[in-house]
C-alpha cells in the first residue's frame, strides 16, 4: 500500500504516542476491499487514567491563557489541517471508506473551519457587568468546565473530532477524546496537529476503544462534560451515566429526518437536494432527509429524474477522484441496511431502483430507493443509517408537516418549494433542530447544528456552541454596607 496506514501507536495521550499492547486489538478494515489496513489497541485502565491526569494538568496551564493566545494555537492547527488536507483525505476515505471525491472538500476543511472559527471567537469570551439598586453592580465570568471527553461516531471521524475539540479549547477546558472503535485512525491526526500548532501536552488526548472504554470516561470523577455524536440508544445510557454526576452533557445523535416536495419545486432541484440527503457519504449522514414526502402531482416525474440520475453515480475505487459514491463502512453496517431493503419489500414498499449488494470484497451496496412507502413501513421508521431512500406521497400542506413530525426523532427537515412563503410556514412548524429550505444538509460552522426530541441536547458549531462548553459565575458587588437583620 502506498499510504502508511498503520499510526505510530493507538494513542495520543500527554503530548505523544503511546501503546499498550494489553488493550484490546482493534482491527481497522478499509470498506472498499474488507483489508486490514492498520492494528491498534483499546485503552487499558492504565491508559484512560494517564489520558485523563494529563487533561486535568494542562486545563489548568491552559485556562490562564489569555483567549486571544488560546485561539492562535486554534488557528494554527487550522492552517496545518490546511496543509496537510490532501493527505489527511486520503486517511479519511481509508477510515470510512467514503469517497476522495468528498473527504477532499469536506472532512478535514471543516475540522479546519471550527478550528478557525473558535480560534476567532477565543478571544472576545467575556462576562457582563450588571448595575444593581443602590450602585451596588455585579458581573459574569466566564470560565471552562473543566475536563471534556469528546465520543465520536464513525462517519465524520475528523470532522467530529474538531466539532468537539475546537469550542471546547476555545472555552479554556481540555479534552479527551474516543473515536469510533470502527474509524480510529484520523482523530489522532488531529491530536498531533494541535501539539504541533502548540497546545500543551495533555490538553487533547485521544484513545481508543469500544463502548467499555466510552462508558469509563463518562462516570470519572474527573470529568465534567461529555460530547457524544452517536446513535439514540447509546445517548441514553451515555446521558443517564452522566447525570448520575450531573455533569454537562451534549447529545449529538440519529434521525429520520422528513424532506418534504411539493409540486411546484424546482423538479431539478429538489431531485438534486433528495439526492444530497439520501447518498452522499452513502447514506451514512446523521440529518439525513430520508423520507421523502412528494406531493402527488409531481411523484412520477420526480421518480423519473431520481431513477434516471441515479444511473450516472459512479460506483467504485474510493480514492479515484472520479468515484461519487462508496461501500458502507463496514460489514456490520452493510447487514443492518440489506435487512432494511428485504424490510421495505416485505412490507410492501415498492423498489425503484437498487437494493442489491455489489459484486467484490468491499461492503457496498446500490443506491436504493423504495416508492409507495406508508408512514407505518419499517423503513419510515426508522434510522437505517445507509443509502436507502423512502418516497411517502402527500395531498395537503398540512398532511406533509403533521406526518414529517410524526416521528420521535427532531434532527433535520428540509422543505423544496417555489412558494418562498410555503417553505418559511413549513418549516416553522417543523420539530426539528436543523432546517432547510430549497437545500439539503449544509451545516456551515456559523450556524448552530443539532437535534431536538430524542435527537439531541445542545448544539454544536456556531456561537451557541460556547453555552455548551462554559459556565457562568455570577459575582456580587455591594458598595455600601451590609443590611444585616441580627
Ligand atoms: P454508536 O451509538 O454505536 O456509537 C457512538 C460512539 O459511542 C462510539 O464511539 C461507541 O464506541 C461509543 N459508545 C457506545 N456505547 C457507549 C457507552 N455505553 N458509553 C460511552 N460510549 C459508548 O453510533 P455509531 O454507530 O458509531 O454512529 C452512528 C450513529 O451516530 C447514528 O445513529 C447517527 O445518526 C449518529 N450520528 C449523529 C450525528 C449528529 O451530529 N447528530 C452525527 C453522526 C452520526
Amino acid at each position: 500500500m502506498a499510504y502508511d496506514t498503520q499510526p505510530t501507536a493507538s494513542h495520543f495521550v500527554d503530548g505523544q504516542y503511546l501503546e499498550d499492547t494489553a488493550g484490546d486489538l482493534i482491527e481497522v478494515i478499509y470498506p472498499a476491499t474488507g483489508e486490514v489496513i492498520a492494528k491498534v489497541h483499546a485503552a487499558t485502565p492504565a491508559v484512560v487514567d494517564a489520558a485523563l491526569a494529563s487533561a486535568k494538568r494542562a486545563q489548568k496551564e491552559w485556562a490562564r491563557l489569555s483567549g486571544t493566545e488560546r485561539g492562535r494555537v486554534l488557528r494554527r492547527a487550522a492552517d496545518i489541517i490546511r496543509e496537510r488536507n490532501h493527505d489527511l483525505s486520503v486517511l479519511e476515505t481509508y477510515d470510512t471508506g467514503k469517497p476522495f471525491s468528498e473527504t477532499l472538500y469536506v472532512d478535514a476543511t471543516s475540522g479546519a473551519d471550527a478550528l478557525e472559527y473558535f480560534g476567532g471567537l477565543a478571544g472576545s469570551l467575556t462576562g457582563e457587568h450588571v448595575q444593581l439598586p443602590g450602585g451596588d453592580w455585579g458581573y459574569t465570568v466566564r470560565e471552562p468546565l473543566g475536563v471534556c471527553v469528546g465520543i465520536g461516531a464513525w462517519n465524520y471521524p475528523t470532522q467530529i473530532a474538531c466539532w468537539k475539540g475546537a469550542p471546547a479549547l476555545a472555552c479554556g477546558n481540555a479534552m479527551v477524546f474516543k473515536p469510533s472503535e470502527t474509524t480510529p485512525l484520523c482523530a489522532l491526526k488531529v491530536a498531533e496537529i494541535l501539539h504541533e500548532a502548540g497546545a500543551p501536552a495533555g490538553l487533547y488526548n485521544v484513545i481508543q476503544g469500544m463502548g467499555a472504554v466510552g462508558a469509563s470516561l463518562v462516570t470519572d470523577p474527573r470529568v465534567d462534560k461529555v460530547a457524544l455524536t452517536g446513535s439514540v440508544p447509546t445517548g441514553k445510557k451515555v446521558y443517564a451515566a452522566a447525570a448520575a454526576d450531573m455533569k454537562h452533557v451534549t447529545m449529538e445523535l440519529g434521525g429520520k429526518s422528513p424532506l418534504i416536495i411539493f409540486d411546484d419545486a424546482d423538479l431539478e432541484n429538489a431531485v438534486g437536494g433528495a439526492i444530497l440527503a439520501n447518498f452522499y457519504s452513502t447514506g451514512q449522514v446523521c440529518s439525513n432527509g430520508t423520507r421523502v414526502f412528494v406531493q402527488k402531482g409531481i411523484k412520477e416525474a420526480f421518480l423519473k429524474r431520481l431513477s434516471e440520475r441515479l444511473q450516472t453515480a459512479i460506483i467504485g475505487d474510493p480514492l479515484d477522484e472520479a468515484t461519487n459514491f462508496g461501500p458502507m463502512v463496514s460489514q456490520a453496517q452493510r447487514d443492518i441496511v440489506m435487512s432494511y431493503i428485504e424490510k421495505g419489500k416485505a412490507e410492501g414498499a415498492r423498489l425503484v431502483t437498487g437494493g442489491q449488494l455489489m459484486d467484490g470484497d468491499g461492503f457496498y451496496i446500490q443506491p436504493t430507493v423504495f416508492a409507495d412507502v406508508t408512514d407505518g413501513m419499517s423503513i419510515a421508521r426508522e434510522e437505517i443509517f445507509g443509502p436507502v431512500m423512502a418516497v411517502l406521497d402527500f395531498d395537503t400542506e398540512e398532511e406533509a408537516i403533521a406526518r414529517g413530525n410524526a416521528t420521535e426523532f427532531g434532527l433535520s427537515a428540509g422543505v423544496f418549494t417555489a412558494d418562498l412563503t410555503r417553505g418559511h410556514r413549513v418549516i416553522s412548524q417543523m420539530e426539528a433542530g436543523s432546517c432547510f429550505i430549497n437545500s439539503y444538509n449544509d451545516a456551515p460552522v456559523e450556524l448552530p447544528f443539532g437535534g431536538s426530541k430524542q435527537s439531541g441536547v445542545g448544539r454544536e458549531n456556531s456561537k451557541a456552541a460556547i453555552n455548551h462548553f462554559s459556565q457562568l459565575k455570577s459575582v456580587y458587588v455591594r458598595m455600601g454596607d451590609v443590611e444585616s437583620p441580627f
